[in-house]
């Protein structure tokens, strides 16, 4: 990787019209009223990134703040393109916003449906605004949200280590990095997809999962795959056929001597009882569910339907990886590998350790300090 040279993210406040100087376009809110700024941020891919459907060397981002009497929350939009939102999207959202209405940040209920009633969409930059009121809501209360939620940090499952699809050569070289993982996660759904799987198992043995973006349509080859792949210490399937493909779906699902988990076909909490009977589990991310608050919604409805968990996330820095990493000890499989696939990372918080994702234990909030 080059030396790549990391530039300050630039803040921009958003305020209320309402209260803005005449001839002034920005102006700060005082007087213990929130205030939000947004930074856009490029995210520096460490490989391209391939997938069945596109390729891609950067990310967008958006990193947020929210101040409060001298406490900052931060928050972040990572918007990969295929997700439907941009940088503009999501500054012209974050500016729509008055959070000056709100004189108490823990009114969560009441500021997500203020969101919602904005514009329908933009889960990313709503996510923004929700892991930067829990960050800013967790340091007013001095605590980590793994512990104000009553979960067990030492519960997080292992995390996987994704290798996309490409050349052998990168294959190899991505798997001797994903070294202190324990599973790794390989895309497949282009042609060569067997070809991958093999060169992995003649470097090593440990379990892989599969994540297919939609890449196979006809059901029995999918079937014939799940198969192929249960014979190769593969733990489960995530998202093997188009979403729209419901029958087809649950059909496989009941043959599949592999779990199949959703990921493109949900988002938010309404999703989640359309996943069931066709999915054994679904992937959470908190750029799709508006945040952490809805995140943990979905968890606890997919349980209480029966069904597991799986914690993702898009290329983010550990901003938002570490909100997510608050969740962690309700997920059976994590996907939190995120911030260790770009190079200019403006965020310290969760790790990776044994191959287990660590919720920084004694920072309050989301545990991210800026680097
Ligand atoms: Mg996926």
């Amino acid at each position: 990787m080059g030396a790549a040279v990391i530039a300050a993210p630039r803040w921009i406040t958003a305020a209320a019209s309402a209260v803005s100087a005449p001839g002034s376009p920005v102006r700060e809110m005082t007087g213990g009223r929130m205030k939000l700024s947004f930074a856009p941020y490029e995210l520096q891919l460490r490989h391209s990134f391939n997938l069945a459907k596109f390729s891609r060397t950067t990310t967008p981002d958006v990193l947020v703040k929210i101040e409060l009497d001298g406490v900052t929350g931060y928050g972040e939009a990572s918007m990969p393109p295929y997700l439907g939102e941009s940088v503009e999207s999501v500054t012209r959202y974050l500016s729509s916003l008055d959070l000056s209405q709100f004189a108490d940040p823990f009114r969560l209920a009441e500021i997500h449906d203020y969101m919602d009633r904005v514009a329908p969409d933009n889960r990313a930059a709503k996510a923004s605004v929700d892991i930067a009121l829990h960050d800013l809501t967790g340091k007013l209360m001095g605590q980590p949200w793994y512990r104000i939620w009553g979960l067990s940090p030492e519960n997080t499952p292992d995390t996987s280590f994704t290798i996309g699809i490409d050349t052998p050569d990168i294959v190899r070289q991505k798997v001797a990095e994903a070294e202190p993982y324990k599973i790794l996660k390989v895309k497949m759904g282009l042609d060569h997809d067997t070809e991958t799987v093999d060169i992995i198992r003649r470097m090593t043995a440990r379990p892989i999962c599969v994540d297919v973006n939609q890449g196979w349509t006809d059901k029995h080859h999918a079937l014939e795959m799940c198969h192929w792949l249960a014979e190769r210490n593969c733990l489960f399937v995530e998202q093997p056929m188009p979403k729209e493909m419901i029958d087809e779906t649950a059909w496989l699902r009941e043959r599949s001597p592999l779990p199949i988990v959703a990921d493109e076909f949900l988002q938010r909490l309404d999703d989640v009882r359309r996943a069931y009977g066709v999915y054994d589990a679904i992937n959470i991310k908190l750029m799709k569910s508006t945040g952490m608050r809805e995140a943990k919604q979905m968890a606890e409805l997919a349980q209480a339907l029966g069904m597991d968990v799986m914690l993702g996330c898009m290329t983010e820095t550990s901003c938002a990886i570490s909100a997510a990493s608050q969740l962690a000890p309700v997920a059976k499989w994590a996907d939190l590998d995120g911030n260790l696939l770009i190079t200019n990372d403006c965020f310290d918080g969760a790790k990776i350790v044994d191959g287990k994702v660590e919720i920084p234990r004694d920072r309050p909030g989301i545990g991210a300090v800026e680097a």
